[in-house]
């Protein structure tokens, strides 16, 4: 059978590997079909072993927290694989230095650089992602994104070979790199400055509070869906779309939320299907009205 091998395989294992398995609970969206396979690697080498017995012989996906993504209703045909918690450490290396592993969250790296008196992390209490996640897209709010602390990444390409990659040998852009595709980020170094925490919390707690007046939380959300079309208008993304497509545009549980029109929310069942159907109308209103091209902020699993 086509997966045998790898069947063989998830006994010898501590991590998780699954076939079959539902996607619907790990992302924001809430939305999306099966995968063939679901990895959770909890070590290096475990990742490694699968990815060389692998051998690209389907897709492979790497997932983070899930916030930025939207999955199809079909099968995924491949492996989908999310870091175990082992791969969630932070620590110091050394002064305002700090070292974490890719499946770390976002809120917990700033957390830790508060505690250890290191600022410049105070915007990742923001983002409700990955470290991982956050690389990939060169994340960021309040004019400052992960390009702006990191130091270095260390990453796995899907053949298993392991290297480190010095952040000034990145060309970062707005929400994306130069990054290989075929790149699994392992952890990375990031840098900051030597910052009081009574000062930190107070920021941190300030750009929550103004993140939380502009934006919806606790709902089933991909954050912003579209990228702010900065070479084309001044204009931001949300302006655009106010201006052309009607808010209570809605295809099944598909819907725009009402607090921010750049986030598009599943009120409760709705399919990748319907989300992609609100996404296309809001790109073909857009664009007939305005005459831009919207280009999506959301990753759009195939
Ligand atoms: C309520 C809400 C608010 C948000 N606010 C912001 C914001 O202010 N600023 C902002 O920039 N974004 C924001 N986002 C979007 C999202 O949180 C970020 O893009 C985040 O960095 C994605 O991280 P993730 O771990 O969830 O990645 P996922 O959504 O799981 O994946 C995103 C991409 O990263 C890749 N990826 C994930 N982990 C790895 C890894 N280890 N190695 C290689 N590739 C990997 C995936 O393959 C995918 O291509 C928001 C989202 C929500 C739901």
């Amino acid at each position: 059978m086509k997966f045998n091998d790898i069947k063989e395989f998830k006994n010898k294992i501590n991590g998780k590997l699954l076939f079959d398995y539902s996607l619907q609970k790990l992302n924001w969206f809430n939305i999306g079909g099966k995968a063939e396979i679901y990895f959770r690697p909890e070590t290096l080498k475990e990742l490694i072993d699968f990815l060389k017995l692998y051998n690209n012989r389907g897709k492979i996906f790497i997932l983070g927290a899930g916030s930025n993504i939207l999955f199809d209703d079909d099968m995924f045909k491949g492996v989908v694989i999310k870091l175990g918690k082992r791969f969630s450490n932070i620590s110091k290396l050394k002064d305002n230095v700090i070292i974490a592993g890719s499946a770390a969250s976002d809120k917990n790296l700033s957390e830790f650089a508060k505690t250890e008196n290191i600022g410049g992390f105070e915007f990742l209490s923001c983002i409700p992602g990955t470290i991982g996640g956050g690389i990939k897209m060169n994340s960021g709010c309040f004019n400052k994104e992960f390009k702006d602390i990191l130091i270095s990444v260390q990453v796995i390409d899907f053949q298993g070979q392991v290297l480190t990659i010095p952040a000034k040998k990145i060309n970062f852009i707005y929400r994306g790199s130069n990054l290989s595709k075929e790149y699994i980020f392992l952890s990375a170094t990031f840098k900051g400055e030597k910052k009081n925490k009574n000062l930190i919390q107070k920021e941190t707690e300030n750009l929550i509070y103004q993140k939380e007046l502009a934006q919806p939380t606790k709902i089933k959300t991909g954050g912003s869906t579209f990228k702010n079309p900065i070479n084309q208008t001044k204009k931001k993304v949300w302006q655009l779309i106010k201006e052309s497509v009607p808010m209570d545009i809605s295809f099944g549980d598909a819907k725009i939320s009402e607090k921010h029109c750049n986030f598009f929310i599943n009120t409760k069942k709705a399919s990748s299907k319907d989300m992609k159907k609100l996404i296309n109308f809001v790109i073909k209103n857009v664009k007939t009205k305005t005459g831009i091209n919207l280009d999506l902020e959301i990753v759009i699993v195939k």
